[in-house]
């Protein structure tokens, strides 16, 4: 083995519990300055808005508000909530954004092997490199090695995006080991090229999930990741 790569979101930090609370910290703001509904009520229809408009659609709060009746904020001017939201989400960003705790551990200590060391995540390049470098871990990569879909051109779960990193670091599949939490766009392309497969179940958010293929490993904590790499490299 040479190299092992990892994807961002729900792998090495809690996208999902982050998401949730920057949402309701920004509702949060919106409601103390005025807006007459209550918090889960919001947290409904900014849910809503997500899912129809995408989570990187950039104007989620302004579409909440036109989705709500004029009376519940009456006489404020709704791009004052709409600034009070955002704030508030970048303030939990700045304050929240942090690596699983047994992530940054196993990190650090992948620093000090050879292995090669790097990132395979899908999604839009300013965001995840926003991520890796607001989570403190960008350091801990190797240079060169880190791939985000919308910059290589492809997307998961197209096998090529996962070859592409082999023929661009001239490395064997089977000399790769890559973890992610997702089966069908983490575990089936990167098996179908041959990569050694980890699947990180920690967020059990596609525990009902079944892939084409089975992961080569499952693991619920980068413990777990560092004993198999110590069998492996023995
Ligand atoms: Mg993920």
């Amino acid at each position: 083995m040479k190299a092992i790569f990892f994807d961002i979101d729900d792998t090495l930090y809690s996208t999902s519990d982050f998401a949730r609370r920057a949402r309701e910290n920004s509702l949060r703001a919106m409601i103390n300055l005025g807006l007459k509904l209550p918090l889960n009520t919001l947290v409904k229809e900014l849910n809503e808005v997500i899912s129809e408009f995408s989570s990187n659609y950039e104007h989620h709060f302004d579409k909440l508000l036109v989705r709500i009746p004029s009376r519940y904020y009456q006489s404020i001017n709704p791009t004052t909530l709409v600034a009070a939201a955002v704030i508030a989400y970048h303030q939990t960003k700045s304050k929240e954004l942090k690596p699983y705790p047994d992530a940054l551990k196993a990190l650090k200590a992948l620093a000090r092997t050879d292995l090669l060391r790097g990132v395979i995540s899908d999604g839009l390049t300013i965001k995840q490199m926003e991520k890796l470098l607001r989570l403190g871990i960008y350091p801990l990569f190797s240079p060169g090695a880190i791939f985000i879909s919308e910059q290589v051109g492809i997307n998961k779960p197209n096998p090529k995006l996962y070859q592409r990193i082999c023929s661009e670091l001239t490395l064997m599949p089977q000399d790769i080991m890559y973890v992610g939490d997702n089966p069908l766009l983490d575990i089936d392309p990167a098996n179908k090229i041959g990569m050694i497969t980890v699947l990180f179940r920690r967020s059990k958010k596609y525990l009902a999930v079944k892939g084409k293929t089975k992961p080569r490993y499952q693991i619920d904590n980068f413990n777990q990741l560092l004993n198999i790499l110590k069998t492996l490299m023995k």
